[in-house]
């Protein structure tokens, strides 16, 4: 049998103060149904990443609660809750080491076969061959052997290698030629199939192909609908 798609999100009433009597969350309440993507958007400072930190646990709601599954994630391990949730920063986190290990990263345990799966999955494996040393690569931190593009599919077969229920992407502004944005779409697609997701969008194509989108604005929740409906 085909395992049932997990993940749920609710939002209740959820108030967040970062600073006491200013509220960068108004009471937002949200119902997001598994396997469904979440495109957040609205103007800097209106509350999208802090809406990703409640989720991740990196701060708890002063009012109201997040509830995944049912269950109030503040009453899982934040070890637990972190196993279950992939994180994609704008600012893709590269390692200096191969590029087997930078894709590994976080499931140790993957076979140079998972490895190189996950890499086709995302269209990333043509151009890992044309490396030096393909997957044995040694890559640099802040070293500009990789494109953006390529660092942004290189964290996508990271998370998917890592096949978390619930995926938080923040999703990078840089430019992008056009052929590698085409790849990142149909790769992108690939790595949300069957999760939960929550897209900080920049992009049109993403918002274009989330399920609901959600526009903040001060806190608040201003719109929500598909992008044909808003
Ligand atoms: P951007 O598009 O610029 O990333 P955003 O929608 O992600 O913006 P948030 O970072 O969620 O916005 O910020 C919401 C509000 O909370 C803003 O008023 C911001 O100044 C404030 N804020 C964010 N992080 C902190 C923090 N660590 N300490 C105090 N205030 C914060
Ligand atoms: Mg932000």
């Amino acid at each position: 049998p085909i395992p049932a798609i997990t993940g749920g999100i609710r939002f209740n009433q959820v108030v967040f103060e970062y600073e006491k009597g200013r509220p960068a969350l108004k009471g937002i309440d949200l119902d997001v149904r598994p396997g469904q993507s979440i495109a957040l958007v609205g103007h800097t400072g209106s509350g999208k990443s802090t809406i990703i930190n409640l989720l991740s646990r990196f701060y708890d709601p002063s009012r109201g609660s997040v509830v995944i599954d049912g269950q109030d994630i503040r009453e899982v391990t934040v070890q637990s809750l972190r196993s279950q949730i992939g994180v994609v920063l704008q600012d893709t986190f590269i390692f200096s080491g191969t590029i087997r290990d930078n894709i590994r990263f976080g499931r140790l345990d993957a076979t140079d076969e998972e490895v190189e799966a996950a890499a086709r999955a995302v269209d990333a494996h043509d151009f890992i061959m044309k490396l030096p040393a393909a997957y044995n690569t040694e890559v640099e931190e802040r070293g500009n052997v990789l494109s953006m593009g390529q660092r942004q599919l290189l964290s996508f077969a990271r998370a998917l290698l890592a096949n978390p229920r619930i995926l938080i992407l923040d999703e990078a502004t840089a430019s992008i030629d056009t052929e590698t944005e085409l790849k990142i779409q149909e790769a992108l697609k690939v790595l949300l199939k069957g999760r939960t997701s929550f897209i900080v969008a920049h992009r049109l194509s993403t918002i274009r192909s989330a399920d609901k989108i959600i526009v903040l604005d001060h806190g608040e929740i201003k719109e929500t609908g598909t992008h044909r409906e808003l």
